[in-house]
């Protein structure tokens, strides 16, 4: 017998499932809008034509070599990546209380910020939004947390934002606790607080002394502008919280699978740096030893560029009304064919979901029936949709809540 009998299977990754079932489906009109990922109007994934201008040349460059990255990563992507999040004029940078560790994506960075909390400042309760990004709990779990709380974020009835209960949720936890806030585009829900909202969010939060964990996943996509989509951030930071922000590249750079991410943390003291990058070095070390490289240099060889970053800053807004261009399509012709309910939530959500209010049964139903794929919890990935199946989708969703 094996030793590894113990070893049961384990349930499946709902969103991987879907997109395995969704490329193993033989049907020619199938849908995919599992998976946040970009497509472009042909339904097909993009590369963002300034990183391949960038790969190519990158591939002719002799001076470029296959040797170790520190173990905190390229200094010039960590440094370039902190002040895109943080404003070329930030203060906080300027005074060296800003720094950035480059890690593997935006789910390594979760992963190296919390081990951080837990294992130095000893914080074990974590808050996140009901609902959130499924890995959220896993990551901290992992990173040594124990106590795993939610507070309510997202309100069925009205689709919209229970900001009376999130404040109340906020007020009922305690000191140390903290608090994962997405900095914009909110997963599942397409929902952001507005300004007024965030600022009382971070009235409670330096009321009762909670730590903010922000999580920036898909910068540039809920307003297609990156300064805007970083004011939560930027506006936390200077009303002088000290925090950490987790930075994907996966979205924006669509670098998905280069695993490109930065670990922007915010102190209050400078003086404090070194110790930190030190023991960010300890954790680096003992869990992957040093991030890779290819991914890191596309980014900051962009992000170091005048004209190149203006470039992407283009493909962002391309993307982003692309996207915006699906909701008013979907909208107008679940309009058209007289689809009982409100469909206003389609285009007032932002970022790449959607979280239509389809139930289980009916989502489920959408992916046996029209072999639409979308997750249990009624999220489409909006990009999923363009002008050649926008219409399918409506007439699917349309039978689906008759
Ligand atoms: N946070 C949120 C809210 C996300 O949606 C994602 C991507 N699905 C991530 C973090 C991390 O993704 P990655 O590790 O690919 O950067």
């Amino acid at each position: 017998g094996s030793r590894f009998q113990v070893v049961q299977q384990g349930p499946p990754i709902e969103v991987f499932q879907l997109n395995r079932m969704f490329l193993d489906d033989p049907q020619p009109n199938k849908i995919n809008l599992s998976i946040g990922a970009y497509r472009d109007d042909n339904g097909k994934p993009w590369v963002l034509p300034v990183v391949r201008k960038m790969e190519k040349q990158m591939a002719d460059d002799e001076t470029l070599l296959h040797e170790y990255l520190p173990v905190l990563g390229l200094e010039q992507f960590t440094t370039l990546s902190t002040s895109m999040l943080l404003g070329q004029d930030s203060p906080a940078v300027a005074a060296g209380r800003a720094f950035g560790v480059q890690t593997l994506s935006g789910t390594g960075s979760l992963r190296v910020g919390a081990e951080l909390l837990n294992k130095h400042l000893k914080y074990t309760t974590f808050y996140y939004s009901a609902p959130t990004w499924e890995n959220h709990h896993l990551v901290f779990m992992n990173a040594g947390f124990t106590s795993p709380r939610t507070y309510r974020y997202w309100n069925a009835k009205t689709r919209s934002i229970d900001f009376d209960g999130l404040i109340e949720d906020l007020r009922a936890a305690p000191e140390n606790s903290v608090v994962l806030l997405h900095a914009c585009a909110h997963n599942p829900t397409g929902i952001d607080p507005t300004q007024e909202q965030w600022e009382k969010i971070a009235d409670v939060m330096e009321e009762r002394k909670l730590f903010p964990f922000f999580d920036s996943a898909y910068q540039g996509f809920a307003s297609g502008d990156l300064d805007r989509d970083a004011w939560a951030v930027r506006y936390f930071v200077k009303r002088g919280f000290e925090l950490i922000c987790a930075q994907s590249y996966a979205k924006n750079f669509g670098l998905y699978n280069e695993r490109v991410g930065n670990l922007a943390c915010v102190i209050s003291d400078a003086s404090l740096v070194p110790a930190m990058k030190s023991q960010l070095t300890w954790i680096v070390r003992g869990m992957y030893s040093s991030p890779p490289a290819h991914g890191a240099r596309v980014v900051a060889n962009v992000l170091a560029n005048k004209q190149l970053y203006d470039e992407w800053r283009e493909h962002i807004k391309g993307m982003s009304a692309r996207v915006i261009q699906m909701r008013e399509a979907l909208r107008a012709e679940l309009i058209k064919l007289g689809t009982p309910g409100s469909w206003e939530h389609i285009v007032k959500q932002i970022g790449l979901f959607s979280y239509t209010g389809l139930t289980q049964r009916q989502s489920e139903h959408l992916v046996q029936e029209y072999h639409i794929y979308l997750l249990k919890s009624g999220r489409i990935n909006m990009c999923g949709l363009n002008p050649s199946n926008v219409q399918y989708m409506a007439k699917a969703m349309h039978e689906a809540v008759l």
